[in-house]
């Protein structure tokens, strides 16, 4: 079975997740939608995607632009079997009343609140949730990261107690409209609200959560700090465990990656498609054991940590893969990351 995929909202998110879908033996990209004519709608063109107007876009900017339209949003759910919502914090929750009396699946992301859909999802945390589901929230891209270093250690070790410092990015690279472009702006609601959304996919989690804002567009950093239930020998074990998941990159001292700005340099050199980190970035360094006490950083790459989910989300929810395991290893190899 090959499952139809719209993907509605065709920006920061929307065109990663379209890529990958077509990259997946399993899947078939139908089209994506546009609210406007840009280059992205252009580069959308270019690479082969069918063009569809979304929400209130209006055809005839579209002809004056010289972009080939196949038709609307509604033109477009009838030709798929899942639509995925990219669209701006809170307008999946509009675009919810179009594909539920359509009778069409959908998976939304992580701006939207959780009831968006019938359950939050994140592939290493509760892959099975999906199935005979009509709809999923792919959880945020901070959340997304707590959860999947919170499935292998919890699995691992036990967590009697998680707290996270999230240091999060102003802005993704392409919004000259936010801010802070100076100062640090400390998330004045304590606990924020990171915590509670990773309880969304792992229920029992003892996970508290504080948030800063900082003046970046690259990446967030997680400084965390976990208790755990039945600590392991030493420090190695952890490196290990980490390295032997996929999904995590554990850096070691000689690469000479102190932060951000070299894990983006990283992934230049790399080269997967918008250079793109869709694993949680850790540091082998930056990682300690005292007694229970584990601490470790992590790095995730907002633009682009969701977008493997989002293509297990799927799986899921057509019982395309007998596990997360499988779907995971099955959607890694099509997008080329590579286990270390
Ligand atoms: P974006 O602004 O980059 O892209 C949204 C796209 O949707 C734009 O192309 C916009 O024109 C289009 N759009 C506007 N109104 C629409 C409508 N009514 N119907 C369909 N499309 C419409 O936003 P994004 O960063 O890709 O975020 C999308 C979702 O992903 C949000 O829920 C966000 O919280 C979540 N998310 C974002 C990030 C991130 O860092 N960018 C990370 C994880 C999750």
């Amino acid at each position: 079975m090959r499952v139809r995929v719209a993907v509605n909202g065709y920006g920061t998110i929307g065109k990663r997740v379209a890529d990958a879908v077509r990259k997946q033996p399993d899947m078939e990209l139908v089209g994506v939608t546009k609210t406007r004519p840009s280059f992205e709608a252009e580069a959308a063109i270019a690479r082969g995607y069918k063009l569809y107007l979304s929400g209130k876009a209006e055809r005839r900017a579209f002809d004056d632009a010289g972009l080939t339209v196949s038709g609307t949003l509604s033109d477009l759910i009838k030709e798929v079997d899942v639509v995925v919502d990219a669209a701006p914090d809170k307008v999946g929750q509009e675009n919810a009343a179009i594909y539920r009396p359509a009778g069409v699946k959908s998976i939304f992301q992580g701006g939207e609140k959780a009831n968006v859909a019938e359950a939050s999802f994140n592939a290493l945390a509760n892959y099975a949730v999906g199935r005979g589901k009509q709809s999923l929230r792919v959880v945020s891209c901070n959340t997304t990261g707590l959860a999947r270093a919170a499935a292998v250690v919890d699995r691992a070790w036990g967590v009697e107690a998680w707290e996270a410092t999230i240091v999060r990015r102003a802005a993704d690279p392409a919004e000259s409209n936010r801010g802070p472009i100076n100062g640090i702006l400390p998330t004045l609601k304590l606990p924020s609200h990171h915590g509670p959304d990773v309880q969304s996919v792992l229920s029992d989690l003892p996970i508290t959560t504080t948030a800063v804002v900082v003046p970046t567009t690259l990446m967030h950093v997680h400084v965390n700090h976990v208790r755990l239930r039945h600590p392991p020998a030493d420090i190695g074990e952890v490196v290990r465990r980490f390295r032997a998941t996929p999904r995590f990159r554990v850096f070691r001292a000689w690469e000479g990656i102190e932060g951000t700005p070299q894990v983006m340099e990283f992934a230049r050199d790399r080269g997967l498609g918008f250079n793109d980190v869709m694993e949680n970035v850790l540091w082998e360094q930056g990682m300690s054991l005292q007694g229970s006490d584990l601490r470790f950083f992590q790095a995730i790459h907002q633009e682009s940590i969701v977008v493997p989910e989002n293509i297990d989300a799927i799986r899921s929810m057509f019982d395309l893969a007998p596990n997360a395991e499988a779907s995971i290893l099955a959607t890694d190899r099509a997008l080329g990351l590579t286990a270390e």
